[in-house]
This record gives C-alpha cells, structure tokens and sequence, in this order.
C-alpha cells in the first residue's frame, strides 16, 4: 500500500472531494494544502484592513513570519487560534490564496509544515506542488484535471449549495484568471510532475474517480 499519495491539478478539479473519501476509506490523513495559502491571504487580509494597511509584500511577509495555521482532524482551519473553516471558501479569498501564494516566503513557511504533517506517513496531501516541490518522493502522485467549463460548472454547484450568490460566466473566469497566475508563477508553479498520473476527471462520477485512486494505491 502506498503510504504518501500526492494529489495535485486546477482549481476545481475535484481534489479535495476525492482526497477526502479516499483518506477515509484508507484511514489516512487528508491535508488540504489550499486551505493552507487561503489562511495565510486571508489573514494578511484582515490585518491589512484592521491596521488600514497597504497589502504589500513586505506587509505579507511581516504576518507570514509570526502565523500560526492548524488544520483539525475534521477539516477545521484555524488561523492565530480563530476558526476560519467558512469564511476561507469565498472567490475573495481564493484570488487573495493566489495572490500570496507567489511569494517565496509564504511557499518556503507553508511548504515546511506541510512535510512536518506527512513524516507522519498515511497522508494523501492535495495541491498544486505537492508532486513537484513539496513531497517529491511521494509514493503515488495523481495529477487531477478536467475542462474548463465541468470544474466552474462543479465550482458553482458547491458555491450556489452554500447558498452563495454567484454567476458561472463569473467562476469560469475567475478560475481561469487563477490557474493561469498559478501555473506562470516562477515557484513551485502548478504543473505536473513528470512521474504523475493523469486523471481527466470531466466524464468521470467522484465514486470513478476515488475508485481509480484506491487501485492504484493498492
Ligand atoms: O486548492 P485551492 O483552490 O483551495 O487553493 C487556493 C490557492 O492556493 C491556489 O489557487 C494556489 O494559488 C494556492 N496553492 C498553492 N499551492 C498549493 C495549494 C494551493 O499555491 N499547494
């Protein structure tokens, strides 16, 4: 059985959907590595408002230094000791996740504890570098696709479910805009790793998709 599995692709691709059913069904850990940039943006965030701050990279910097960011077993985010599960799953933060996540020093403070969380071993850790930068003696890396138009249309399923007010032609762009910043970024740009699999998810039900990762785990 594979003991470290690294799952990365787009935004929407279904990564952390499968990551987690396959970390139950395993009794593995899932670590959702996104969360992780959406904390950081949206803290510098919050203190740029509070201290009416400019958000600049030496502003990002002095809250990425002092942040403390914890994931529970149940998929709690907490930042400085608040929870902010709810409030980091909105289209500001994803740009904001974006925005910081370019910036050596954010990358090198979250890439460090991401390691320190998969010693542990029976991890399935999903992301956008996770094969390439962060975990590249993984024993599985899947690299999780699908068109453009199936992961706004999953995207706005999710955000619509929640009972947030969006537009598709809106995600569609917005989540073009962010894949694009992410994979032309200079570190750890979201790309496949050359020993990845390929999954194209866009025709695929989650039960196919999860059940691919479970054979190739065994
Ligand atoms: O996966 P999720 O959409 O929650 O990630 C939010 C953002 O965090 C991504 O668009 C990307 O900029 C950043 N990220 C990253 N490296 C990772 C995970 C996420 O740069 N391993």
């Amino acid at each position: 059985m594979k003991k470290i599995i690294a799952v990365d692709g787009p935004a929407g691709a279904g990564k952390s959907t499968v990551s987690k059913i396959v970390a139950a069904k395993l009794g593995y850990t899932y670590i959702d590595t996104g969360a992780m940039y959406r904390a950081v943006g949206f803290e510098c965030n919050a203190q740029c408002v509070m201290r009416n701050a400019q958000l600049t990279e030496d502003f990002i910097n002095e809250i990425t230094r002092d942040i403390d960011i914890k994931l529970d077993a149940e998929g709690k985010v907490f930042v400085n000791g608040e929870e902010v599960t709810k409030k980091i799953r909105t289209p500001e933060v994803s740009k904001l996740a974006s925005d910081v996540s370019k910036f050596d020093f954010v990358r090198k403070k979250l890439t460090d504890l991401q390691r320190k969380m998969a010693a542990q071993g029976k991890v399935i850790m999903d992301g956008r570098d996770i094969g390439t930068v962060v975990l590249p003696d993984a024993d599985l890396k899947i690299f999780l696709t699908a068109s453009i138009e199936e992961r706004a249309r999953r995207r706005f399923d999710e955000l619509s479910a929640k009972g947030q007010a969006v537009e598709l032609s809106a995600i569609e762009k917005e989540i073009a805009a962010r894949d694009k910043q992410d994979s032309e970024r200079k570190i750890a740009p979201l790309k496949k790793a050359d020993d990845a699999i390929l999954l194209d998810t866009t025709n695929l039900s989650v039960e196919e998709v999860v059940n691919k990762i479970l054979d190739l785990a065994r």
